[in-house]
């Protein structure tokens, strides 16, 4: 199996840029921000749960957000691989997530960084905000408690994965495509 992790802060591009992997790698995308999301709508216990969370930029405690990608991941069938979007976003998570994959007879290849420097970011966000209909994106503080919360949490990742010799960074500054073109070459030269 190929897994990959597409890492980065909020607003790298990370959603878009999965949809294109999948594409081509005939992947399957496991993003834990849309499984979130997907529970709101729904109106689910673990959407209530994450919503008073995420409207605020907090990060959804690890072990309601571990359990619950592992369950999606058991509902692919005969996948080639995944790509993780938005996990693992802290330690635990990464911990969590070699321990798992390795109980499934598998583990990551990869960790493919977006790299966007963080005014570039800011107005990504702002302009997601008109046409996205998320909360969390439509209020300044928001965004920037996520953008904390990422430096403080989910930056730490990088280091797991470098230590592990997995970290490749992506330039994420560019047109849609030219990123695109940058990931498909990392992935083709693993
Ligand atoms: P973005 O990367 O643009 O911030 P996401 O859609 O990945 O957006 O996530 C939105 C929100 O969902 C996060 O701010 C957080 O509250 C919650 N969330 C998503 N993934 C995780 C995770 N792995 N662990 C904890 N909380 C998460």
């Amino acid at each position: 199996m190929l897994n990959i992790v597409l890492f980065g802060p909020p607003g790298a591009g990370k959603g878009t840029q999965s949809e294109r992997i999948i594409e081509k790698y005939g992947l399957k995308h496991l993003s834990t921000g849309d499984i979130f999301r997907a529970n709101i709508k729904g109106e689910t216990e673990l959407g209530k749960l994450a919503k008073s969370y995420m409207d605020k930029g907090q990060l959804v405690p690890d072990e309601v957000t571990i359990k619950m990608l592992q369950s999606e991941f058991k509902k692919a069938e005969n996948p080639k691989g995944f790509i993780f979007d938005g996990f693992p976003r802290t330690n635990a998570q990464a911990e969590a997530l070699d321990n798992f994959l390795s109980s499934e007879g598998t583990s990551i290849k990869v960790m493919l960084a977006l790299d966007v420097a963080e005014e570039e970011l800011r107005e990504r966000l702002k302009k997601r905000a008109e046409v996205s209909g998320r909360v969390d994106d439509a209020n300044p503080e928001v965004i920037q408690n996520r953008i904390n919360v990422y430096k403080a949490e989910t930056l730490p990742v990088k280091e797991y994965y470098l230590k592990q010799d997995k970290f490749i960074e992506i330039d994420g500054i560019g047109t849609v495509d030219e990123i695109t073109n940058r990931l498909f070459t990392a992935i083709d030269k693993l």
